[in-house]
């Protein structure tokens, strides 16, 4: 035996294994669109979050074409030596007026956002006050800061005072963050009810836009917009990887916010841009959102259509207010199993189980996209029908 064998790392992933939670990945051989080719085989792609289909939309690839003969692959630095190009700030500048915001400062990915701006707003003898089922980067933004972080329970009111209550006064900066859409359930934070709290006790509201960009409010602005929330929520991030299609994370807020992470951004300042192609993409993304709310209304006449059919066919789809639809089958083995079968039916729909989520609530989650056709949608019904049946998820 060598140290080079990293043995230490083995017996983890055998641990892993025994827990029976090691997993392979599944692999795409197309681009992410409604029919996809995944593991050889071309099925149904029920769990993209590419919500409008602008992963592969023509107009995206002519302008990241376009800005490839113009501008290189690469940015050559990061933004704050000489990797700031022009396009960069147009996309900041459009991100901004979209969003009805004063500014915006784009980062290389939503996960580095929330890396970046937590750590960057609070500090020693702040406090964050955090929903318990909030999204990883977050939980890593917080430890990145030095401020204490104190959880409440999920999209509990009643808690998230109680929290508010307790801390009072001990600190400086009270900082409220929560998802604005919630990956797993697909519920909607009850951010004018935050808001409110917020206001009353003197506190920041930070919302993870995440699931909620391109998919809530007018063409997809988000939360915010969705509940007319404008002016009212300090810290918007959203994500320029899910239904915006290419890549990115984004802050939306004041200018003096902007400015301040333009300073202290660590993501911002030590990690190179995004390639000028993805900026360019992101752009014409949002021009096509800009013009109408066709992508955004088909993608909620799907995501309804789809759970309306699971749900008089007798399938749980939890508390579902959005176009993520968790298929709740209970135990680990039978999500699994109601995966693989699906797959086999030419569905496919990834199995989500504890840890991810509670024991007992292991399911498959779908995110119906305004690329699918009717013909997609009612043959993957048909699949679910014949495959719940099989398994005895409904009757
Ligand atoms: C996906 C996700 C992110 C990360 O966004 P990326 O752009 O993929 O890095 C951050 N927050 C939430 C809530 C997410 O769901």
């Amino acid at each position: 035996m060598s140290v080079h064998d990293l043995d230490f790392i083995t017996k983890k992933l055998n641990e892993l294994k025994e827990q029976g939670v090691y997993r392979k990945l599944t692999v795409l051989e197309s681009p992410s669109e409604a029919r996809s080719i995944i593991n050889g085989k071309k099925v149904i792609n029920l769990s993209s979050n590419n919500y409008l289909g602008l992963a592969n939309h023509p107009r995206l690839k002519k302008a990241s074409l376009e800005a490839v003969e113009k501008w290189g692959v690469g940015a050559g630095a990061v933004r704050t030596i000489i990797g700031n190009m022009s396009i960069h700030e147009e996309l900041e500048k459009r991100l901004a007026e979209f969003k009805h915001v004063e500014a915006v400062l784009t980062f290389q990915s939503g996960f580095t956002a929330n890396a970046g701006v937590i750590a960057a707003v609070v500090d020693k003898g702040d406090v964050i006050i955090s929903d318990e089922l909030n999204h990883a980067s977050i939980i890593d933004g917080c430890r990145l800061s030095r401020a204490d972080v104190i959880r409440y329970k999920h999209s509990d009111l009643e808690d998230l005072e109680r929290v508010i209550n307790e801390v009072k006064d001990n600190y400086n900066t009270k900082l409220i963050i929560t998802d604005g859409v919630f990956s797993m359930d697909g519920d909607i934070a009850k951010l004018p009810e935050i808001v409110e709290l917020a206001e009353k006790y003197g506190c920041l509201t930070y919302v993870d836009d995440a699931h909620a960009s391109g998919v809530l409010g007018k063409s997809g602005r988000g939360s915010a917009d969705h509940f007319g929330l404008h002016g009212r929520v300090d810290i918007q991030i959203g994500t320029l990887s899910k239904a915006i299609g290419v890549v990115g994370g984004y802050v939306a807020g004041r200018k003096n916010l902007i400015e301040w992470l333009n300073h202290r951004g660590r993501p911002f300042l030590f990690s190179t841009a995004v390639p000028p192609s993805a900026a360019a993409a992101c752009l014409e993304a949002i021009n096509i959102l800009s013009e109408s709310t066709e992508l955004t209304d088909k993608l909620w006449e799907n995501s309804r259509y789809m759970k309306k059919a699971l749900n008089d066919l007798g399938f749980n789809t939890g508390k579902s207010e959005t176009p993520i639809t968790p298929v709740i089958a209970g135990e680990d083995k039978l999500a699994i199993e109601l995966s693989k079968r699906l797959f086999e039916e030419g569905v496919f729909a990834q199995s989500i189980v504890f840890p991810t989520v509670p024991r007992g609530a292991a399911r498959v989650r779908i995110m119906v996209t305004a690329a699918h056709s009717k013909k997609d949608l009612d043959e993957a019904i048909k699949a679910f029908e014949k495959v719940g049946r099989e398994l005895n998820l409904i009757k």
